[in-house]
């Protein structure tokens, strides 16, 4: 059964909700247009596994964990809608690699370590073939920034490739299949601002406190700067990497975007690590499996790039390049998985928020053509 499947996603409690509607009145994120978490619950127990996989309102709850907390019957509404997007991931993903993952820890776990183990011998092959492990970069080096430039955009290329193609199939079962009425081409255009505007902001985040007495933005600011982080170390590594290796001198113009994005990452990691061990919020008490092959990897991604920048800068080469392969060694299986894991959301999320603004003002238009035909009163 549908909903048996779903608890493999993480969504144990749904059969305990009897739709009393409490949820979706103190959502923040709720709306006319948008009604849940109660309307997916509802889809999830009639097994209308087709339709969900239209919705979009998954990907408009941010997991406040305000209406896990208000459910009379202790359904975990939120922690509902966290797996609806774990498993949204999975259908939007046509190859099937991100169900695999989901469902089984072992698989994704097993997976990681053989990318990790091929890209360890490929850097070591060739590094000991044309160059000396005591020569950081130019002339004889281990891993010559112009080899790994090369590298990194090879591998961000293959990125691309499925996150495109994984944002349109999303586009095709949320706005044809999930859409029944007309959508003109210019609402895509006019709210296109929406895509940068959410991904860059996550403002959504921080409005999930517009409804709370006390409100605490620390959360939102750390999953901004993790993300922000993120993003940033990926467009310098893609981008600037030759200057980033040359050295031993700092290149302050570059490395302070590398620094500050390295804060970003730090704090946010910490915090995410600390939060799944202390469960002391309501959406830290349940993790899944990928949750902590999520964050560790990117523990160990943050600890050896700063590993081997400090070696690097002191003059230890031989550290600094056997660190290196190790980061590298993290960094591609963390990069390849992206498409087919929860960190997907960085792109489906602002996608999500745009498709939504689109398919609202479709609706609006087509309640107005409705209500503007005159009624005939015989
Ligand atoms: S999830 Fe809980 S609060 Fe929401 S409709 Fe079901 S029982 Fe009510
Ligand atoms: S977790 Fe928060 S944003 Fe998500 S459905 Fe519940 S109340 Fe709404």
């Amino acid at each position: 059964m549908f909903i048996d499947e779903l608890d493999r996603f993480g969504a144990e409690d749904v059969q305990l909700c009897y739709q009393c509607g409490d949820c979706s009145t103190v959502c923040p994120h709720a709306d006319e247009v948008y009604k849940f978490p109660r309307k997916s619950m509802r889809l999830l127990q009639m097994g209308l596994e087709q339709k969900l996989e239209t919705t979009l309102e998954p990907w408009l709850c941010y997991y406040c964990g305000q209406c896990s907390e208000q459910c009379p019957r202790d359904a975990d509404p939120g922690e509902t809608m966290m797996s609806l997007r774990r498993w949204l991931i999975s259908r939007y993903d046509f190859t099937g690699i991100s169900r695999m993952f989901f469902k089984s820890r072992i698989t994704e776990v097993l997976a990681i370590i053989a990318v990790a183990l091929l890209t360890g011998a490929f850097l070591i092959y060739y590094g000991l073939s044309g160059g000396s492990i005591s020569i950081y970069d130019g002339e004889g080096a281990f891993l010559p920034s112009t080899f790994i430039h090369r590298f990194d955009l090879t591998i961000g290329a293959i990125l691309l490739v499925f996150l495109v193609l994984n944002a349109i199939h999303m586009w095709y079962l949320v706005m044809i299949k999930g859409t029944p009425f007309n959508v003109p081409w210019w609402l895509y255009l006019k709210e296109l601002y929406q895509l940068p505007w959410h991904f860059f902001t996550q403002k959504r985040y921080a409005d999930c406190e517009k409804k709370r007495e006390h409100k605490v933005y620390m959360p939102w600011l750390l999953h901004l700067g993790l993300m922000l982080g993120y993003v940033t170390m990926l467009l310098l590594v893609m981008v600037f990497i030759e200057q980033l290796q040359a050295g031993p001198a700092i290149l302050w113009r570059v490395h302070i975007f590398g620094y500050l994005a390295s804060v970003g990452l730090i704090a946010g990691t910490i915090y995410f690590i600390r939060s799944r061990f202390k469960k002391h919020y309501i959406q830290y008490k349940k993790s899944h499996g990928t949750d902590w092959v999520f964050v560790t990897l990117l523990f160990i991604i943050v600890v050896t790039g700063i590993a081997q920048h400090v070696f690097h800068r002191t003059g230890l080469y031989e550290p600094a390049n056997i660190t290196y392969v190790i980061h590298l060694m993290s960094v591609v299986p963390w990069l390849l998985r992206m498409p087919f894991s929860k960190w997907a959301h960085l792109i489906y999320r602002p996608l999500a928020m745009y498709f939504s603004a689109v398919r609202r003002e479709a609706l609006m238009r087509q309640v107005s053509i409705l209500n503007s035909y005159p009624v005939v009163v015989k």
